[in-house]
């Protein structure tokens, strides 16, 4: 069972913003966060930081989307992994009922929900298709949604 909360995120991403954050995490940090990004304008390097580096210890998964440039660039820098645009910090070993189910051993391959082509995939995460262009998500089965189902209908 997989649940995402999506909530919006706005102005300042300071040092209560994140722990407003993070106590919502800590309660369920099996749930998948999703921000919108698109209100903040400024990032506190050391909130960013501290953001990342509690998710991962809760062993949660938190994305923030339609990031400006420069808090894209400020959360880059305190060492959150972008795609596309999109700031996704996800737990190695995700707290999740059935982590055990996680595909151990050679190179994760994942087919593109657009073209079909089996693609190394580095865990979960947001991916491109290098051949169709595709973007999509990636769990830690290695089952892939296109993302631009997750959240607009075409
Ligand atoms: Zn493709």
């Amino acid at each position: 069972m997989e649940q995402t909360v999506h909530f919006i995120l706005k102005g300042v991403l300071d040092r209560s913003l994140a722990e407003t954050v993070l106590d919502e995490i800590g309660e369920r940090p099996y749930i998948h966060y999703r921000a919108d990004g698109s209100g903040l304008f400024s990032i506190d390097f050391y909130a960013a930081c501290m953001l990342k580096d509690r998710v991962l210890k809760l062993g949660g998964q938190f994305a923030i989307l339609d990031l400006s440039d420069e808090c894209r660039i400020a959360l880059q820098y305190c060492g959150w992994p972008v795609h596309d645009g999109v700031a996704l910090v996800a737990a190695e070993n995700p707290t999740t009922e059935n982590s055990n189910l996680e595909v151990s051993g050679g190179e994760p391959e994942a087919p593109c929900p657009g073209c079909g082509k089996g693609l190394k995939i580095d865990g979960v995460g947001l991916y491109s298709c290098p051949v169709c262009g595709t973007h999509f998500h990636a769990d830690n089965r290695g089952r892939t949604t296109p993302y631009e189902s997750m959240h607009l209908s075409q």
